[in-house]
């Protein structure tokens, strides 16, 4: 089983150089493949994409900061400096109708520092006839290679592209190489700076009777850590990033998303951690929708319970908000943990399997067919316009999450409540109390029906 990955692309550069007009030429393109996200804030400055069936994600860093005061060569540095640490792939933007500029040189020089691939681009160039000329100042930086470009209007843009996937291939392949035992569990932690992540995942490698090793992949500065305990194995995903003090705090906590996103889509499980002592936030919130939207099985911990120890009020209050942040979330496992007294630990693997176990399960039809009926028949369902409905049979059709598909005479007719009777009726049926399960309701050719 590879262990694929989801590249973070960035784009650096100073203000008015193009960023955003590439963005979203990239995102907006008929070739690309953007996740719609549906249901989550969307934020314009990152995306997931997928190019010639690579995935990715690509993010305007000029956006994750955009304070209109900030325009300083320190506020680029900054940003660079950024990218270079939490992104696989940079694409650095110049102005080529502006020509080379001092800030341009000073990023140029932070950039070298990096073994991440590069793309030097020279923007603005909108078509071959002033190319050289545009071009020539930017030799100065003494580059392998510019690419020239007009992200408004296209010329160079093919090749550029070709550039990227090419690269985003190579990565890809290296990684697929690396092979996990069958089965494998791939378990990501999520969560903003400092909720307790790399602790938690230390405190479970402390602990006896394991085997560790850890799998290190191209795509990622972050090293995984396959486990295996008793007949199981699972790959722990670390999403913990770079841990800077000041000023950069904010704009790490914004790339944090980018890495949860990453990280989402190579894990099975998302164990999403939330901090005790400062409560549920926005982006926690986010982030757990990431998750189901992607079909992910979710545990949430409410991390540092230490800090709440005795304090009962508190510990209402706290599990209240998260209660009240996520009212549909009522399948999804929530554990209070500590990450530093080793608190609620040994229960996490037991969950971490019922959950995927649940996630990945397959019902044979037949006994669908008996739990359909059986519900059918203890509870009727209601006349709609003068009809009885009535549920023919069912048929799972897919897993991660389990779907259903159950034939009716009138999917219309199908109340929200009598939808709900039947959810329920199936997640008891089937043992399916840790994940959400999905029904769909089709109808059935007319001339079947008597
Ligand atoms: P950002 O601040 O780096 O995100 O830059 P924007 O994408 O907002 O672009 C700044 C300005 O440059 C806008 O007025 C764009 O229309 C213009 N622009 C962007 N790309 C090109 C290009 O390829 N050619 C020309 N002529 N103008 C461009
Ligand atoms: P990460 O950024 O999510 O990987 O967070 P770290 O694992 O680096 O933890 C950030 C800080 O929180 C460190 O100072 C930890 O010692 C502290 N911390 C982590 N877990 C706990 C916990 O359960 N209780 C308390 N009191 N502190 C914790």
């Amino acid at each position: 089983m590879p262990t694929s990955s989801c590249p973070i692309v960035a784009l650096v550069g100073r203000p008015n150089v193009g960023k955003s007009t590439l963005f979203n030429r990239i995102t907006r393109s008929r070739k690309a493949l953007v996740d719609p996200t549906p249901g989550v804030t969307r934020d314009r400055h990152y995306d997931r994409v997928v190019w010639e069936e690579q995935p990715f994600i690509l993010v305007d860093t000029g956006g994750i900061d955009d304070n209109p005061e900030d325009l300083l060569v320190s506020h680029i540095r900054e940003q660079a400096m950024a990218a270079i640490d939490e992104a696989d792939i940079i694409v650095f933007l110049m102005d080529g109708r502006a020509g080379l500029n001092p800030a341009d040189h000073e990023v140029a020089e932070i950039l070298r520092r990096t073994e991440k691939p590069i793309l030097y681009v020279v923007n603005k160039i909108d078509g071959p006839e002033q190319e050289q000329e545009q071009l020539a100042p930017f030799y100065e930086l003494g580059v392998d290679r510019l690419w020239s470009l007009s992200a408004e209007h296209t010329y160079g843009f093919k090749t550029l592209m070709e550039g990227l996937v090419g690269i985003l291939a190579d990565r890809t392949a290296a990684d697929a190489a690396v092979d996990l035992p069958e089965n494998t569990v791939k378990v990501a932690f999520l969560g903003r700076p400092n909720v307790g992540k790399s602790s938690m995942i230390n405190q479970i490698l402390g602990e006896e009777r394991m085997v560790v090793s850890d799998i290190s992949g191209t795509t990622r500065d972050s090293v995984d850590t396959l486990l295996v305990r008793g007949k199981y194995s699972y790959l722990l995903i670390d999403t913990a990033g770079i841990r800077r003090k000041g000023k950069t705090r904010e704009k790490l906590e914004k790339f944090s998303i980018l890495k949860s996103l990453a990280a989402l889509e190579r894990c099975d499980v998302a164990v999403i951690l939330i901090d005790a002592g400062e409560g549920m936030t926005e982006q926690d919130t986010r982030v757990i929708g990431y998750a189901l939207e992607q079909g992910r099985g979710l545990i949430v911990l409410v991390n540092k319970w230490d800090l709440v120890a005795g304090d009962r009020k508190r510990q209402e209050e706290i599990m209240a908000q998260v209660g009240l942040a996520l009212p549909f979330l009522g399948f999804a496992p929530l554990m209070t943990v500590s990450a530093l007294t080793g608190y609620g630990i040994k229960r996490l693997f037991p969950v971490i399997g019922s959950v995927y176990r649940q996630f990945k399960a397959k019902f044979p039809t037949a006994a669908l067919n008996r739990l359909l009926r059986e519900a059918v028949e203890e509870h009727s369902p209601p006349v709609y316009k003068n009809k009885r409905l009535k549920f023919y049979y069912t048929s799972q059709i897919g897993t991660c999450p389990p779907k259903f598909v159950i034939m009716t005479n009138s999917s219309k007719g199908v109340h929200f409540s009598y939808e709900r009777y039947l959810l329920n009726r199936f997640r008891e049926g089937l043992g399916l109390d840790k994940v959400p399960i999905q029904i769909f309701f089709r109808d059935k050719g007319e001339q079947r029906e008597k």
